[in-house]
């Protein structure tokens, strides 16, 4: 594939990009912008790419699958736990606008890295810090996406999702072989819906694996 509109177009194709807004958004962040100087030519290939410090940049497929699983939309907060190269913000920026994304970096260097990709999208803060805690000073939330694997579904977030939030995780005990876990919050309890396999960088931290 040669340019952002083809990519897109693939996934609105195979069905996994579906919503009107969120195909939009896809269109306008060039997937370019969050890929490493050395592998532009492969950014628009449907597949992972290496970033830095033994990190990626989700598939394509797979960001689209989780932001129509959170259904987010305009005005939302979200919080996004694993940051990598921003480009997963970005997506969320553009369709809830003027709504907010905060998201969190453990890795200092990728905290820098997405800075700079994020440099223009003003409705999102980067943070620097164990993401796996959550962001109670900010919470409720809307939408949570975490975009690494944990060893289970971390409870502590949940109490920081809205009534009728939608979470979305991959949870697996072994690293790159995990299930993906859309939660909705419920007033009475919660629901958790499977959405298949998926192999996922591990989430470290306090409520993720240990170092
Ligand atoms: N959403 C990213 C891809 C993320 S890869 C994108 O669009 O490019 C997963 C990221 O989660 C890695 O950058 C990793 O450093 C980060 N991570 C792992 N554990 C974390 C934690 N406890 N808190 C915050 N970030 C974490």
């Amino acid at each position: 594939m040669k340019s952002n509109e083809e990519l897109v177009k693939k996934m609105v194709n195979s069905g996994v990009l579906k919503t009107e807004s969120i195909i939009r958004a896809f269109n306008k962040v060039d997937r370019k912008n969050f890929c490493m100087k050395e592998h532009e030519e492969l950014a628009y290939v449907d597949n992972p790419l290496p970033i830095l410090a033994g990190q990626t940049i989700s598939q394509p497929t797979t960001v689209a699958i989780m932001t129509e699983a959170i259904s987010p939309s305009k005005g939302d907060r979200v919080l996004e736990i694993g940051t990598g190269s921003g480009y997963q913000a970005a997506i969320i920026s553009e369709i809830i606008k003027p709504g907010k994304v905060y998201t969190i970096e453990r890795v200092g260097e990728l905290v820098k890295f997405a800075k700079n990709n994020l440099k223009k999208y003003n409705n999102v803060e980067v943070i620097y810090k164990d993401g796996s805690e959550g962001l109670e000073e900010k919470s409720p939330f809307d939408c949570i996406i975490i975009t690494a694997g944990a060893p289970k579904i971390p409870k502590v977030l949940i109490k920081q999702l809205n009534v009728n939030g939608r979470m979305i995780l991959p949870v697996g005990e072994n690293n790159y072989n995990q299930k993906m876990k859309l939660i909705i919050n419920k007033k009475d309890g919660f629901e958790e819906i499977d959405l298949g396999n998926f192999a996922f960088v591990p989430l470290i931290g306090k409520h993720g694996f240990q170092k």
